[in-house]
């Protein structure tokens, strides 16, 4: 993987881990229609459900006509690069992924195989969709991502506008990360489809599936963790809560009801930035002396502390991990 070897490490550094269901993206909620409940009738309901189905035809048709989803999908790895070490650089331009054998047993020599599939993969996602996809799935794929974001009032470009907004910063370095609970593939194939694979490139997705999420955390903490770089996790889940804890980084509990502030669109660089700041400047403190200090300042000087205090308020007091949107 590329490490932190490759990274200016003078520069500081914020990497941000994403969950994708729910947070980057809506697909669950659509499906099952607790998106369109939130708005008390002003959506429609059967609209969003319909919306969900095609997009799960969309996913498994990339996963098995690109990704070899159907030979491979019983060896979830937790990311791509996991395997490097059996693979040994071949030349893969005209091997013939139908007829090498690869199957049970998963030992080296097929590990090695699987090692090929994950290189062709990360090799079909740098080149993006346009070019894998024909013209005519191309136009229904663009046609379904803007009918999505038109009846979510723009979730998906929003979210898609923060996670570019992360790296325009030229004073730090930072990084996008993925951490899903779906497993490997169809995850990468969301990502593509989702239109996220410019701002999250395909090494930096992780599938928590059969790990868990604090073991991805781990990792990514090994990955990327020198004395410049904070770290904070954004996404709506229990288990990314009780992992960020664990880890001691700040988390954002992305809510979709739209009474939330914490969604898309609405979430903004300038409210994310400054709960990191308040989160990492109270870690040693206590937090109830910091709430207090920081919104005496806030109300005298700084609004840009009274957001980072109102989200860390949020997360510590009235969203426990325990307790769900
Ligand atoms: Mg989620």
């Amino acid at each position: 993987m590329d490490g932190k070897n490759s990274l200016e490490s003078s520069k500081p550094m914020t990497v941000y881990v994403w969950d994708m269901d729910e947070t980057l993206i809506l697909l669950k909620s659509l499906l099952d229609g607790t998106y369109a409940e939130a708005f008390n009738g002003s959506k429609d309901k059967r609209k969003g459900i319909e919306i969900g189905k095609q997009w799960e035809n969309h996913i498994l048709q990339v996963c098995d006509e690109h990704f070899f989803y159907e030979e491979i999908e019983d060896y979830n790895e937790p990311y791509l690069d996991a395997l490097n070490e059996y693979d040994d650089g071949r030349d893969l331009s005209k091997y013939n992924f139908h007829n090498d054998g690869f199957g049970f047993p998963y030992d080296d020599w097929n590990k090695r195989k699987m090692a090929y599939r994950h290189r062709a993969i990360q090799e079909k996602y740098s080149q993006g969709l346009y070019k894998i996809l024909d013209q005519q799935t191309v136009k229904n794929w663009n046609d379904m991502y803007n009918l999505t974001d038109s009846y979510t009032d723009g979730w998906l470009s929003s979210a898609h506008a923060l996670l570019k907004q992360t790296l325009k910063r030229t004073k730090c370095q930072n990084i996008n990360v993925l951490v899903t609970s779906g497993s490997l593939i169809p995850s990468l194939a969301k990502c593509l489809l989702y239109q996220l694979d410019d701002v999250i490139p395909a090494n930096n997705v992780y599938s928590s599936w059969e790990v868990g999420k604090l073991r991805c955390f781990s990792w990514i903490k090994e990955r990327f963790a020198s004395e410049n770089v904070r770290f904070c996790v954004i996404g709506d889940g229990n288990e990314e809560c009780e992992a960020a804890q664990t880890m001691g980084w700040p988390f954002i509990r992305i809510d979709h009801r739209p009474i939330s502030p914490y969604r898309f669109p609405g979430l903004t660089m300038k409210s994310v930035l400054s709960y990191i700041d308040v989160a990492y400047e109270s870690s040693d403190a206590n937090v109830e002396e910091t709430i207090e200090s920081l919104f005496l300042l806030s109300k005298e000087k700084d609004d840009v502390y009274l957001e980072g205090h109102s989200l860390l308020k949020q997360n510590t007091e009235t969203q426990s991990c325990l307790s769900g949107p």
